[in-house]
């Protein structure tokens, strides 16, 4: 949603919603935990009325305990923090649970997944970083593949992986091989005028390669 037309939300949501998305991926900055301001709660209020569609707000703050009422009263289905913004994750994942919500952690690049592992029981959805949090448009890294395979090895199934940065036609086979099965995709949607299509582009790589390997 970071890439999508504030000025116009309603259209945009229409736009979405017709290209059959199945999730809005939403991101969260403050300022702080990442040098760029997005929207907040508010504004995922205001968008919910808009549509049915399931919510995934990716906090990128510095302090997820704090506001974490909010964004479920909001209406998100799913809320994601990052490991690197506390000290020990499990209590917040375990209230994010208790409320019906989907608990997710998500972990930067450099962060390794073997620090993750040890809350993996209490999550309920990975988001593995694809590039640095904070600003659309990034290139893909490719070493953080080994992670989701990793995860997917110490969870198995029941751990939903999204895959978050970079994410486009050349990219997305590899991280669905990998074992991810949300995938964020930002400009490979909004950057084309038809957001179908793209999507269409993205699922068939996708399925293809998940098929192939
Ligand atoms: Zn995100």
């Amino acid at each position: 949603m970071l890439k999508c037309d504030f000025g116009d939300l309603k259209s945009e949501v229409e736009r979405i919603d017709s290209a059959g998305l199945p999730l809005y991926h939403l991101d969260v900055m403050d300022g702080n935990f990442v040098p760029n301001l997005s929207y907040g709660a508010m504004v995922i209020e205001r968008l919910r009325a808009l549509t049915s569609t399931p919510f995934d707000a990716h906090l990128m703050i510095s302090d997820p305990a704090k506001y974490l009422d909010e964004y479920i009263k909001a209406g998100c289905e799913a809320i994601t923090f990052h490991l690197e913004a506390v000290p020990d994750p499990t209590e917040l994942l375990q209230a994010i649970r208790k409320q019906d919500v989907v608990s997710g952690l998500a972990i930067n690049p450099d962060t390794p997944i073997e620090a993750a592992e040890p809350y993996l029981e209490y999550c309920d959805l990975l988001l593995i970083m694809s590039v640095n949090p904070g600003f659309g448009g990034q290139k893909f890294i490719p070493e953080v593949l080994p992670k989701m395979r990793r995860a997917r090895e110490v969870a198995g199934d029941r751990l939903l992986i999204s895959v978050d940065g970079g994410v486009a036609a050349e990219t997305i086979g590899l991280c669905a091989e990998a074992g991810a099965e949300i995938f964020v995709a930002g400009s490979s949607i909004f950057d084309h005028d038809d957001y179908k299509a793209a999507a269409g582009i993205l699922s068939s790589k996708a399925t293809h390669c998940g098929s192939a390997g």
